[in-house]
């Protein structure tokens, strides 16, 4: 396979995403701000760069895996950004989970140069971006979405194309305010069941051989939360962006949706105990402490 991926962003998703395209056959080049994040790229196996500029020279299909819409943002729109660097025809897939309304403007950006624009943003956290079995949610053109398939199938086992342009970060923001009410709802019934006498590991259990199970009762608990190990690779300042866009997203829309309110409340009002920096299982410390503390 000869075609060159950039990756920018080489965090806890990106920096995997880029060993998995390695070992599949492609040559990726990635740039971090982090002189570490990238030193750690290149015993995976990726070429780094030190500027966008070398990265966009050379690359013809460039993934996104940054933190927020801000950073997406200021990487395609910027002065010497992506939409000035890259050359026509190129295609950038976001994977970062961002703004919808962030995604529509950077695609018209890149639309008056003739560069492609999907927003891909992802699930299954490191462990599925490094096997190459994350699950992508697509907005986009759908010609361009063919054109990169093989890139995203040597990514992700399930694809869903969801619609146009930001139509991939909707569906991803609406599947992370259930994981992060789920988060919530688990722990209370796991309490609810200790403090009436009942094993809440037993109780997990039956959990998950019934209709009250989710990714939070079936991954999460089961790999973080019970063996109080809080190390997915994922941060509670991510989610609490996530939950945060969903009640924007709401707001905007001016819709009344109680349980994304209170959800994303208790997600934000956890700031003073459980800094942005920790695994975003312990929410579960914060509502729950009894029990997951
Ligand atoms: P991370 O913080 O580990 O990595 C982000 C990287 O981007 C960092 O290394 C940072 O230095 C780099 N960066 C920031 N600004 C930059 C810039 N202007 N130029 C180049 N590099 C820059 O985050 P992550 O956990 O890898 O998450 C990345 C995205 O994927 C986020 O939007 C997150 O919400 C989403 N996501 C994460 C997970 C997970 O489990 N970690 C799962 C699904 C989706």
């Amino acid at each position: 396979m000869s075609q060159i991926i950039g990756i920018i962003g080489l965090g806890n998703m990106g920096c995997n995403m880029g060993a998995t395209l390695v070992k599949k056959g492609f040559t990726v080049i990635g740039f971090d701000l982090s002189e570490q994040a990238r030193q750690k790229a290149t015993a995976q196996g990726m070429q780094s760069v030190s500027g966008l500029q070398d990265l966009a020279n050379k690359s013809s299909v460039v993934i996104l895996s940054l933190p927020k819409a801000e950073h997406v943002e200021a990487v395609c729109l910027g002065e010497q950004g992506l939409a000035q660097l890259l050359a026509p025809d190129s295609v950038v897939i976001d994977t970062t989970t961002s703004v919808p309304e962030t995604s529509r403007l950077v695609a018209e950006a890149f639309a008056l140069r003739n560069i492609g624009f999907l927003d891909a943003p992802v699930s299954g956290g490191p462990a599925g971006a490094a096997a190459g079995t994350m699950s992508m949610v697509i907005g986009g053109n759908e010609t361009l979405y063919q054109s990169v398939l093989p890139v995203l199938e040597a990514m992700s086992s399930v694809r869903v194309h969801v619609g146009d342009v930001g139509a991939g970060n909707i569906a991803k923001i609406a599947n992370n305010m259930l994981a992060a009410a789920h988060l919530i709802t688990t722990a209370e019934a796991l309490t609810l069941a200790e403090k009436a006498g009942v094993d809440p590991e037993k109780v997990l259990q039956a959990i998950n051989a019934g209709s009250g199970r989710s990714g939070a009762s079936q991954a999460m608990f089961p790999n973080w939360v019970m063996n109080k190990a809080y190390n997915s690779g994922f941060t509670m300042g991510l989610m609490r962006k996530d939950i945060g866009l969903a009640a924007s997203l709401a707001a905007d829309l001016q819709l009344d949706l109680p349980m994304t309110k209170q959800t994303a409340t208790l997600w934000q009002n956890s700031h003073e105990q459980i800094a942005d920096t920790q695994d975003f299982c312990c929410i579960t410390q914060y509502t729950n402490p009894d029990l997951f503390s």
